[in-house]
């Protein structure tokens, strides 16, 4: 990529980073632009009555490409959403669900709203007005278009998305599977609402299995005591730096968020600080660490490894040559420009890139559309089968160490922990773990084999790109 001089939009950037890994390809001029540009984005305006007056609303909903179908990808609610922005994440999540082996085409939607001005009520209306407005025109359902969370949405908002569906489609039995990321009561699945963030520990940990990778990064050892910053205390950047700190012994040095950031060197206590922003709506006056009225300026503190976990273009060419951290684990999408990806990769910089790192959401939601499908829950038939032979074998081995005379049996904690059959939860966590080390595999043998690719990101795309063209070749296209 040549560096431009001034910073290109976000769907431009995603563009420039496609083009740089198709140039290294060798797909049909045609085929290239199949895949690149985005078949159809609707904009919706409705008004709700809310306060005694109509409110006007905006409202997108971009398919990028229906190479698989249903397409896919989550609801944003925010104030900065716009055309180009939901596009940009509709082009990503073609690339993500391509790169995780997820049978999806790629697809995201945005409302111009700023949820924290409405009570719960009015979001209630605002956001069924905005499910009928997409299901009435197919662009919510479970065969051709299924939303989830995003920024600013969540359970609360899909239970009314899938609530309001069936209304409109009452005798649609696989109604449910219009839209993932719902609560448990409502049709969702065990480990959605942490995915994202499991993901990106899943993707971290897998990095630090490969010693030449690591090395990439002038990074050594393992995840304990690596000191992490990290940008964005949402779902996904709570999570992640909950998993990473209690798991893994990560230290979270650094958190930065909306009204300024936390910095610690002995670590920032993760379950207080959320709480206090919970409870407060920042991390001001959070009586642990240092207070940088400046969040910002943490992106360049140094650490071993930065997450940008919140908004998109943060890393850009304002403050790319002052990023100190070797490590760049993109768990926001598009946190990095173009230009910011050049110059961080002739300084020798290690990046993970967003399609990989944070593909653990829609991963898990793939499991809960299989799930709302398949009418049952994952688990439910071998569960006790699988302990009772677990039981069979645990006591054969008891028998057969007492009659060899053995000081010592299996101890209790073996055998409970041995003896346990996998439930829900403990499915999608294997399937999200498999799923994440199988698609870092499948990046890193570009990345070290093909001529011409020198980062993560480029083969990442490569590996996507190929897919999806595998994909339409075998339509014909
Ligand atoms: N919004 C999430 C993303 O950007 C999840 C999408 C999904 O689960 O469909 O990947």
């Amino acid at each position: 990529m040549n560096a431009p001089h001034r910073e290109p939009g976000f769907r431009d950037s995603v563009n420039m980073m496609f083009n740089h890994a198709v140039r290294l390809m060798d797909l049909t001029p045609g085929l290239e632009e199949k895949i690149r540009v985005c078949n159809s984005t609707y904009t919706v305006r409705f008004g709700v009555r809310l306060r005694g007056t109509i409110h006007t609303f905006t409202g997108y909903r971009s398919v990028h490409s229906e190479h698989m179908e249903p397409v896919k990808g989550g609801i944003r609610f925010a104030m900065g959403v716009n055309q180009d922005e939901v596009e940009a994440l509709a082009a990503l999540m073609t690339f993500k669900c391509a790169l995780v082996e997820v049978p999806f085409g790629g697809s995201k939607g945005g409302l111009r709203i700023d949820p924290r001005e409405w009570d719960e009520h009015e979001m209630e209306l605002i956001t069924r007005r905005f499910a009928y407005e997409l299901a009435k025109r197919d662009l919510i359902h479970p065969s051709q278009n299924v939303p989830a969370p995003d920024m600013g949405t969540g359970e609360r908002e899909m239970a009314w998305i899938v609530d309001q569906y069936r209304r409109m489609n009452t005798t649609d039995i696989n109604a449910s599977a219009c839209v993932t990321g719902k609560p448990l009561n409502a049709g969702g699945i065990a480990g959605r609402v942490e995915a994202t963030g499991r993901g990106v520990q899943y993707a971290i940990q897998e990095f630090f299995r490969h010693p030449e990778d690591l090395k990439a990064a002038g990074l050594e050892g393992d995840l304990e005591g690596k000191r992490v910053v990290i940008q964005g205390l949402g779902n996904v950047g709570y999570h992640a730096a909950k998993f990473l700190s209690e798991e893994d012994g990560c230290k979270i040095v650094g958190v930065i968020e909306r009204d300024g950031a936390i910095l610690d060197p002995n670590g920032i206590p993760i379950e207080f600080l959320r709480s206090h922003v919970q409870a407060s709506g920042g991390v001001k006056d959070f009586p642990r660490g240092t207070y940088v009225e400046d969040g910002q300026s943490l992106l360049e503190h140094d650490c071993d490894i930065l997450i940008p976990a919140a908004l998109e273009s943060v890393i850009n060419l304002t403050n790319a040559e002052r990023i100190k951290a070797p490590l760049i684990v993109e768990a926001a999408n598009g946190p990095i420009t173009a230009g910011a990806d050049d110059i961080l990769r002739s300084r020798g910089k290690v990046i993970i890139p967003d399609l990989y790192v944070n593909a653990g959401g829609v991963t898990v939601s793939y499991f809960e559309w299989v799930k709302n499908l398949s009418h049952i829950r994952f688990g439910r038939m071998q569960r006790r089968q699988e302990e009772a032979q677990n039981q069979m074998l645990v006591k054969e081995i008891d028998r057969i160490l007492s009659v060899s005379g053995a000081e010592h049996g299996l101890s209790k904690a073996f055998k409970e922990q041995f003896v346990r059959g996998a439930g829900e939860l403990e499915l999608v966590r294997s399937g999200l773990d498999d799923t994440m080390r199988t698609a870092y595999q499948s990046m890193r043998e570009v990345w070290h084999s093909r001529k011409g690719v020198e980062d993560l990101r480029t083969a990442a795309y490569i590996v996507s790109i190929g897919r999806v063209a595998g994909s339409y070749r075998s339509k014909g296209l």
